[in-house]
């Protein structure tokens, strides 16, 4: 084959494969300096704030006012799917609604006349991470995953949990799926070749990092950072802030409104030192702050 004709195909396929290690291949994004965190005032706040990091990706903030934990929903969009990434903390969260907006707004601007059937996936399976599970139930077109390890093992086609890593196509936009078990049996990570983002859910958050099972926490660490090594990772993002902007100082278990936090974005170097605390402390974990996280036992 003529090489101008191979680099033209795979400049065709370029967010199918892995992104060039020079980040070159790399769909960019935003992020926002602060977050909608629980106050001063919660007449104010609104009940979720939806950044458009990219057309194609959206990050839910939901409010501290409903739910202290005011978790983090993470929204991807490809040519034939759309994945939602955890449905929201409380009874009274709006999820359905705000994520049907979200939906039928992108479709409108993608010009599509067919509706796009959802997916949702859980980080874990987790209680501030499933609120909203049943209204996304109750909508068209959209696929509710099961908590439970079989569920994602089957869902996402994994054969030997937790050691391979699966592959999930939203056409045109693939996504890797890593078992990351160790905070809770079913916690999953997502990377998105497109935009070099990885999704860690409760394992790896600007917060407390409750390992319930240090030896598979451990091992799920590495498997990240294995996985990482070769790929551009533009940003590591969880699903809670919980760290303040001061180095190595976190918020009280339960704070509703956090005007001097932490901003949610961490990187492969977080990674790294996680996995240094975690060998350091074997088996036996116990409260290890870092700069920006502490290592908790649970
Ligand atoms: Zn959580």
């Amino acid at each position: 084959m003529k090489p101008l004709l191979i680099t033209l195909l795979l400049a065709g396929c370029a967010y199918a494969q892995f992104p060039e290690p020079d980040g070159g291949t790399v769909k960019p994004g935003t992020l926002p300096a602060t977050w909608i965190t629980g106050g001063p005032n919660c007449l104010e706040v609104p009940e979720f704030q939806v950044h458009e990091y990219n057309p194609d990706l959206f990050i839910l903030r939901e409010s501290g006012c409903i739910n202290y934990e005011k978790p983090f929903l993470y929204l991807f969009f490809g040519a034939e799917k759309a994945l939602l990434y955890d449905t929201g903390a409380g009874q009274a969260v709006p999820t359905g609604r705000v994520v049907s907006d979200l939906i039928a707004k992108w479709a409108k601007r993608a010009g599509r006349t067919t509706p796009i059937p959802s997916v949702v996936a859980h980080s874990h399976a987790h209680g501030d991470h499933t609120a909203g599970d049943a209204q996304m139930k109750a909508l068209p077109n959209t696929t509710v995953l099961g908590t439970d390890v079989a569920s994602v093992q089957t869902f996402f086609g994994f054969k030997d949990w937790p050691k391979d890593i699966v592959q999930f196509e939203l056409g045109g936009r693939v996504l890797d799926v890593i078992g990351i078990p160790g905070h809770e049996v079913a916690s999953i990570a997502i990377y998105d070749r497109q935009t070099g983002v990885l999704l860690t859910g409760d394992t790896v958050y600007p917060g407390r990092l409750y390992v319930r099972d240090a030896p598979t926490f451990t091992a799920s660490i590495e498997r990240l950072v294995e996985f990482t090594k070769d790929k551009p990772v533009t940003h590591v993002l969880g699903t809670h802030i919980e760290q303040s902007a001061t180095p190595f100082l976190d918020y009280k278990v339960g704070t509703q409104y956090q005007p001097n936090e932490h901003k949610l974005e961490l990187n492969r170097g977080n990674l790294l030192e996680i996995l240094e605390a975690m060998h350091t402390m074997g088996a036996k974990v116990r409260r290890y702050a870092l700069r920006d996280l502490t290592v908790y036992p649970r």
